[in-house]
């Protein structure tokens, strides 16, 4: 450890409970975007934490809900860093599920609860009180840092996608960086390089105007039938994804990115245990667990419904019959082609007449392995840690990234602080009070080590 980083776990140290008193005015702002409720409060409140310690905020107002923009600025030399984050929370309920009221934090067990403690509240207000610590200690921030905490990633981001498409001069940076999800269950901290994408659709199959007796099954079409025979085109028993063309775009693993999944600690009996299986699926591109979940895309059922599924027994002929499908996608696979295969293939099969309405879609994202500010970043976890992180290339879990990668075309790391059992979208939320601290830590010492590194010559 350097001496100026000492310094700097000093000053963490010395400031904690006013860095805790702070996080907790803003822990008890409610901010719930899904309802609106203190949306703007809270945003001010955020740009005030902001400017105290030096970062010229403004609130730049979007059709729902202000992103609280940011920025520090060292020199045009410099390499810069856009931090990226959210304000915005879940709805609490249910209220008496929670043993502390949501919006009055409270530690325990060396966790701090309330609704938008991990998620996201406690992992922005790191970067925060990182800045602080910096000016503080050394009497600089040794880069250049834009912020962009928005207040609608928990209703799915609907206005961060333009803002980034209007701004991409603003938003020009070396690389996208941000704190959200959890460390791994061993307590080792984790680095996030990519995002699976998703195409979520529903399948509509119809049959009669209406529901009928089923003593008509001799001779009325069940749209039932119809939408199970067409849902068993899209994929076979060798769970291997039917739709021609879907595995067309999907980039493989590197050698790099391979050695690096392999190195994900895994008890693969206790996995199988824990879901209640004997086995896993066949057929997958690898045996890995981890091998699967970061390479392969999936092509899920989410859910049926037709006809009568209510106790005992009712003989009908359903007219309507829906399925929701899901499909994880990894990069290059991009949503609109793999929907328009999707068309193609029902229409060829015979299934021309079933309507599919997409929800939603994401395209995936995975930033390179070999990217230079991976190391400088796993060796700031190491160091603030006291232990080895975890390098995941990809993880099963959907989001919008591409908006750095694509976009923007900036690299993009995930660095999370909360712990597993953050119980974040649920009651009792809670950040744990080390991965706080942690998290100012690593702050300190990955933004000093990045201005380094990444020195333009
Ligand atoms: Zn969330």
């Amino acid at each position: 450890m350097t001496d100026i980083e000492a310094r700097l776990d000093a000053y963490i140290e010395e400031h904690r409970e006013r860095f805790l008193e702070e996080l907790f005015v803003f822990l008890r702002q409610p901010s719930i975007s899904t309802r609106d409720e203190g949306m703007g409060e809270c945003a001010e409140m955020l740009a005030g934490l902001m400017r105290d310690v030096g970062i010229e905020t403004r609130i730049i107002e979007t059709p729902r809900h202000p992103i609280v923009y940011g920025e520090i600025f060292k020199d045009a030399n410099a390499p810069t860093v856009l931090v990226y984050g959210h304000y915005d929370v879940q709805p609490p309920e249910p209220l008496d599920l929670w043993t502390s009221p949501p919006f009055e934090p409270e530690i325990r067990n060396g966790k701090i609860y309330g609704r938008g403690t991990s998620d996201n509240k406690a992992q922005i207000f790191v970067y925060v009180k990182t800045m602080e610590a910096l000016r503080a200690v050394t009497g600089d921030v040794p880069l250049n840092i834009k912020f962009i905490y928005e207040g609608e990633e928990e209703i799915g981001s609907p206005n961060l996608e333009p803002f980034i498409r209007e701004n991409k001069e603003m938003l020009k940076a070396d690389l996208a960086y941000f704190s959200d999800s959890h460390i791994h269950e061993s307590g080792r901290p984790i680095v996030i390089l990519g995002l699976k994408g998703m195409l979520y659709v529903e399948l509509t199959a119809r049959g009669a105007s209406t529901d009928q007796h089923s003593m008509r099954a001799t001779g009325v079409p069940n749209a039932a039938w119809k939408l199970t025979w067409a849902l068993n085109t899209l994929k076979a028993p060798d769970n291997k994804v039917a739709i021609p063309g879907f595995y067309d775009d999907v980039r493989p693993l590197t050698n790099l990115e391979r050695d690096t999944v392999a190195q994900i600690p895994v008890d693969e009996k206790e996995l199988l245990t824990y879901f209640g299986i004997d086995r896993f699926l066949p057929g997958r591109v690898q045996d890995g667990y981890y091998y699967n979940l970061v390479a392969e895309p999936t092509c899920n059922i989410a859910g049926l419904d037709s006809g009568y599924t209510g106790p005992g027994s009712k003989t009908v002929l359903p007219s309507v019959a829906r399925a929701k499908i899901d499909m994880r996608l990894v990069p290059d696979q991009r949503p609109e082609d793999i929907m328009k295969k999707l068309r193609a293939h029902l229409d060829a099969e015979g299934y021309a007449d079933i309507e599919i309405e997409e929800f939603n879609h994401l395209i995936p994202s995975r930033t390179p392995i070999d990217n230079p500010a991976l190391p400088v970043i796993v060796g700031a976890l190491r160091d603030s840690y006291g232990k080895e992180p975890i390098v995941f290339p990809n993880i099963g879990g959907a989001g919008p990234n591409y908006v750095f990668t694509d976009i923007l075309e900036q690299p993009c790391f995930v660095v999370p602080h909360a712990t597993h059992d953050q119980a974040n979208h649920a009651p009792d939320e809670s950040m744990d009070l080390e991965g706080f601290f942690n998290g100012i830590r690593t702050g300190v010492r990955i933004f000093p080590r990045l201005a380094t590194a990444l020195v333009r010559n």
